[in-house]
């Protein structure tokens, strides 16, 4: 990358950092254990981005980052359980944690930075805290003081962690949100643990990477983030990132999917299916 490419990087990642500090008053609870951080059943999605984010600040190739830290899995579409989509997520207990502490606090994926603030600002605290495990949470106990400048702050950074979400799935899977017909690994996993109900999603992720291997699709997806190991890699996605032409359709298609797909022996099906999935699945 020329020292402009880079240049620009680094201040559209200072920019976001800026965003995230905006009149910060939340502050973990002392009695939280970070369950966020440690379970398996809470997503935490890595956008290439925050993985780029984090290779300049920890001066660690995109790809030793990716495989040290994530793995591929699956997060179920809560209209929809039939259907999961595809993600990176953070391999959990989070690398990055020591004891409670997050140790690359100031470059963590936005998806850590919006927790739980954004969603307090979105009113979707009360359906969070229905499903059991966020009962864990300290956090989402009482409402945190979120001043106006910060809510626009983390409005904004939502804004674009969606962009760079919808990006990340277009670099890797060729769609923005890669959803899959689960129906026939809820099977299998059913014979497997007939007793086991409702079934883990870490087993899905066991099955959905021993499947996908065959395919292709895993070393097609290794093959491509290695590319962002090159600053020339990295400032070509971030050029992407900021072409409107290409992301408008991008964001449309992420909000509204049009394909799934579906294994079937060694090869993935493209069907034509419409889900409408929710702003946030975290389980
Ligand atoms: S990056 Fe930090 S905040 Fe995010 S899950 Fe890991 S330890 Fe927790």
């Amino acid at each position: 990358m020329n020292e402009t490419g880079l240049a620009m990087l680094e201040s559209y990642f200072q920019h976001q950092t800026d965003l995230a500090q905006k009149e910060c008053k939340m502050q973990c609870p002392d009695d939280c254990s970070a369950p966020g951080c440690r379970l398996d059943e809470v997503i935490v999605e890595a956008t290439l981005f925050d993985l780029v984010r984090l290779s300049l600040v920890l001066n660690t190739p995109v790809s030793s980052l990716f495989l040290q830290h994530c793995h591929l899995g699956l997060q179920s579409c809560e209209q929809n359980l039939r259907y999961h989509r595809l993600l990176i997520k953070l391999k959990k207990p989070c690398h990055f944690l020591e004891k409670t502490r997050c140790t690359v606090h100031g470059s963590k994926p936005l998806a850590c930075v919006l927790f739980p603030e954004y969603h307090q600002i979105k009113g979707l605290v009360p359906e969070l805290v229905k499903a059991p495990i966020f009962r864990k949470f300290p956090c989402l106990k009482g409402d945190i003081l979120i001043p106006d400048q910060r809510s626009t702050a983390l409005k904004m950074l939502r804004k674009m962690s969606s962009r760079e979400e919808a990006l990340s799935g277009f670099f890797l899977f060729e769609t923005p949100r890669y959803i899959i017909d689960s129906k026939p690994l809820t099977k299998q996993l059913k014979k497997e643990n007939p007793n086991k109900q409702p079934i883990a999603l870490k087993a899905y992720d066991r099955l959905i990477n021993a499947k996908l291997k065959p395919t292709g699709l895993i070393d097609s997806i290794n093959d491509k983030i290695s590319r962002l190991d090159t600053r020339a890699g990295m400032e070509s996605i971030f050029e992407k990132l900021k072409d409107d032409a290409l992301m408008k359709p991008l964001l449309e298609k992420r909000a509204d999917p049009e394909i799934v797909y579906k294994l079937k022996g060694n090869s993935l099906k493209r069907l034509k299916r419409r889900l409408h999935p929710s702003e946030f699945y975290y389980i």
